[in-house]
């Protein structure tokens, strides 16, 4: 493994999301309401070559965690080829996608063969008609057919997302524990952010993950002590049954002090926080093998600026319009 990268507050990184692209096939209501609107004359994704680079110049400072993100990161025609190429950069020991689900039934097996080793499917409701009113696509029965065929096709790691919504969704939390307990599944319960393109939507619906976790406790659910290399989430299980949830709650108190993840955008902006004010382009030194000690130089000058915390407390959530644009 190489050098830790480290930033100017002591925390390291070992794990890159990266967004493959913006575009997405869903309207999720916190999201893309209107669905993807393509900007004119943008620049273009990342190609398989840059994004090989770019993932061998952190995989050389010790990241090991890859995350495929988007947009839905599975609409990239050379999505495969994305994702064989990441496995076999020497250092990535972990694969994970992040996806809606979309055609995950056909795919499973691909995806596997692929070298992805974990997954988190997006599942705001389990009802069904909630869920295609949160979407935009009446799709429910389809991904979680979806998810079964992951687990037969041996994804180790499968997680679902939901994000919390006061109004919408909150009145789930049995039918979760429920879903996941049947299952043995685990299951991340996020906050909803605000980003520049939500803020209504977020002023009606935040609701704090804690008092999910206070519902939980109430269950008598148990935290768990936090594994290594693992996200942002407060996890809890009930003792002696199957199944997990955790809360990712970055409206709470030291959200910021555990982080250990990088963001790179689909065309090769690194974003050192979800909640930046912009990227910082990289692309420059994807062209050729032959510059990945600058690459890795300038990852490591960059990553030494990132600031303590964000600043979501003072109204500031930076300069995301969505988060189909930076992978969430
Ligand atoms: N399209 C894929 C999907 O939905 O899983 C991957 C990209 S999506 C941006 C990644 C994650 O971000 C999803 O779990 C999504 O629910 C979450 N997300 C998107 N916008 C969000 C917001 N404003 N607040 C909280 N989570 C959000
Ligand atoms: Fe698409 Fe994912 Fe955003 Fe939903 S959350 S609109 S699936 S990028």
């Amino acid at each position: 493994m190489g050098a830790l990268l480290q930033d100017g507050h002591g925390r390291t990184f070992e794990y890159l999301r990266l967004s493959l692209t913006d575009v997405c096939n869903f309207r999720c209501s916190y999201c893309l309401p209107n669905g993807y609107q393509k900007a004119p004359g943008g620049p273009a994704n990342l190609s398989v070559d840059e994004i090989r680079r770019l993932v061998t110049g952190f995989a050389r400072l010790g990241l090991w965690k890859v995350r495929l993100t988007g947009g839905e990161p599975t609409l990239r025609t050379e999505f495969l080829e994305i994702a064989r190429n990441v496995a076999s950069v020497p250092g990535v020991r972990r694969l994970a996608l992040t996806t809606n689900g979309y055609r995950l039934a056909e795919r499973a097996d691909d995806y596997v063969n692929a070298g992805i080793t974990a997954l988190n499917v997006s599942v705001d409701s389990l009802d069904p008609q909630r869920f295609a009113d949160i979407t935009g696509h009446d799709r429910l029965a389809e991904i979680l057919k979806g998810i079964d065929k992951a687990r037969e096709a041996g994804i180790a790691s499968i997680k679902l997302n939901a994000v919390l919504m006061r109004g919408v969704n909150d009145d789930e939390l049995h039918g979760f524990i429920k879903f996941v307990q049947a299952h043995g599944l685990a299951l991340r319960f996020i906050e909803v952010m605000r980003t520049n393109d939500n803020v209504p939507f977020f002023e009606q619906h935040h609701l704090s993950g804690i008092e999910i976790a206070d519902r939980l406790a109430a269950l008598g659910w148990q935290r768990l002590p936090r594994a290594a290399g693992a996200g942002p989430a407060i996890v809890y299980s009930q003792p002696g049954l199957p199944g997990e949830i955790g809360i990712i709650a970055p409206y709470s108190k030291d959200f910021c002090a555990s982080c250990n993840r990088l963001r790179v955008s689909a065309t090769g902006k690194l974003h050192l926080c979800l909640f930046s004010d912009h990227g910082l382009d990289l692309r420059p030194l994807l062209q050729s093998d032959a510059q990945e000690d600058d690459l890795v130089d300038r990852i490591m000058v960059l990553t030494g600026q990132k600031a303590p915390a964000h600043r979501l407390h003072q109204g500031h959530s930076g300069g995301t319009a969505h988060f189909a644009s930076i992978g969430g």
